[in-house]
């Protein structure tokens, strides 16, 4: 049995309780064994034990009271997974399926992610099991302001840097960032995500998504090939979604269909992106009982709606799919169905969207699949680079900040694929993104000692 091998079953009885952490450690330790097992000397010095596990996890309690004076309580989490090249650097998620066992796995992921960026930047992520659906604004303020007075006692701008995910968009970030200088009397760049008036960068609302299509592009182009004439799927409709669809439309493909958790929509003349701008603008005004992605048909009468499981597009014809909202949504049955209509490239903008088994199948079909670590790195990229403005009290324009981001994602594009190629798994951008992530994290752990 290799190193490698070892630590992977271990993971399995050690962590039986934790299946997305599972998953995620699996797949990433069996793709690096190449790099790995090649160099004892990782294993003399407790590599990859030290890497699965995080540095330091800090679950506290969040009261807050509801606006019938009610008080509530969930549960809050930060896992500091590791800061071997940088301060952790990860999103905050508020969603009821917010477990240890969910952030651990997120913390893993952006481990690597953060490292193919080239930006100084460790992994981390946190979040609470708190569901921001349906409350209104003053109870988000409230609980945002009880999440922060715990976790302002762990950040700081060169310890822990959080930012946004699911469910944390600039206004739960405005309210947090308050907190955080009501409490430490501190203006500081403790936060990414920040609003323009208070050192958030231009552009890092867009990043997301125009990072995604960045990298697919950079793929196209170095096959002789481009957006223009694309059909394309998006699943999703948040903020990651809306401006993936924009830039996709910007470099002359079309996006047919996108989707909530409500059901999916599908226009035939191309998905504005304007109008799920809107939409999601209304879901997050702390009023959303009853908005949803059906509203879409009423500005475009040529689209229809389908109140169905948002799976739904993956089963359209379609050049490339962008699954843009969250993990374990692009199954087996899914990557089937996008094999048999056509489908010949899938770019993850959410986290682990898609399961192993539809992940190989794709692959062993020829899709060319871009793991989310690397093709929506473009979100975090970013935020390293509103750590950069923030620290020289400076901003950058639009474009300047655009410009930084598509170098990046053209970069990483390449670093995967090099990768991929030096280990004999040319053309496989998970292995690739893997290995590239590990290599620089391992080396810096290497250097710094046990
Ligand atoms: N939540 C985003 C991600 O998954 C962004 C994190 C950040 O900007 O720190 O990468």
């Amino acid at each position: 049995m290799s190193y490698t091998q070892r630590i992977v079953a271990e993971l399995h009885e050690r962590y039986a309780d934790q299946p997305e952490f599972i998953q995620a450690a699996d797949e990433v330790l069996t793709s690096i064994a190449p790099a790995v097992d090649a160099n004892p000397a990782y294993e003399e010095a407790g590599l990859l034990e030290r890497l699965v596990e995080p540095e330091r996890v800090v679950m506290f309690r969040v009261p807050w009271v509801d606006d019938e004076g009610k008080c509530q309580v969930n549960r809050g989490y930060r896992v500091e997974f590791n800061s071997a090249i940088g301060p952790y650097k990860g999103g905050l998620r508020f969603n009821p399926t917010v477990t240890l066992g969910m952030l651990k796995f997120l913390g893993f992921e952006q481990i690597f992610k953060n490292s193919l960026t080239t930006l100084p930047m460790g992994g981390g992520k946190g979040g609470s099991d708190f569901d921001p659906k349906g409350k209104s604004n003053n109870e988000i303020m409230r609980f945002c302001q009880s999440f922060m007075t715990e976790l302002t006692r762990h950040i700081g701008p060169n310890t822990d840097v959080p930012a946004g995910d699911l469910g944390v968009g600039g206004r739960e970030i405005g309210y947090m960032f308050g907190q955080f200088k009501r409490l430490r009397n501190e203006w500081t760049g403790v936060l990414t995500g920040k609003g323009l008036s208070f050192g958030g960068s231009l552009a890092r609302t867009e990043a997301t998504g125009y990072g995604l299509v960045y990298f697919v592009d950079e793929y196209l182009k170095c096959h002789n090939d481009s957006f223009e004439g694309k059909t394309v799927v998006v699943h999703g409709s948040g903020n990651v979604a809306i401006y993936a669809i924009q830039k996709v439309s910007q470099l002359g493909g079309k996006v047919i269909a996108a989707s909530d958790t409500k059901g999916w929509v599908e226009d035939p003349e191309g998905i504005d992106y304007k109008v799920l701008e809107d939409i999601y603008n209304k879901k997050r005004s702390g009023n959303d009982r009853g908005v949803s992605l059906a509203m879409y048909v009423d500005a475009r009468p040529a689209a229809t709606w389908h109140a169905e499981d948002g799976r739904g597009v993956w089963q359209l014809p379609c050049d490339i799919a962008l699954p843009c909202a969250r993990e374990n949504t692009l199954l087996l049955e899914d990557a089937q169905a996008l094999v048999a209509n056509g489908c010949k490239i899938v770019g993850e903008g959410a986290n682990m969207p898609t399961t192993t088994d539809a992940t190989n199948y794709l692959i062993e079909n020829g899709v060319a699949f871009m793991p989310g670590k690397a093709a929506n790195a473009g979100g975090v990229a970013t935020s390293g680079l509103e750590m950069a403005q923030n620290a020289e009290h400076l901003s950058w324009s639009f474009d300047e900040v655009d410009s930084k981001l598509e170098n990046i994602m053209r970069g990483i594009y390449h670093a995967c694929d090099d990768a991929a190629t030096e280990y004999g798994f040319e053309g496989n951008y998970m292995v690739g993104a893997n290995i590239a992530g590990f290599k620089k994290v391992a080396d810096a752990m290497m250097a710094q000692g046990i």
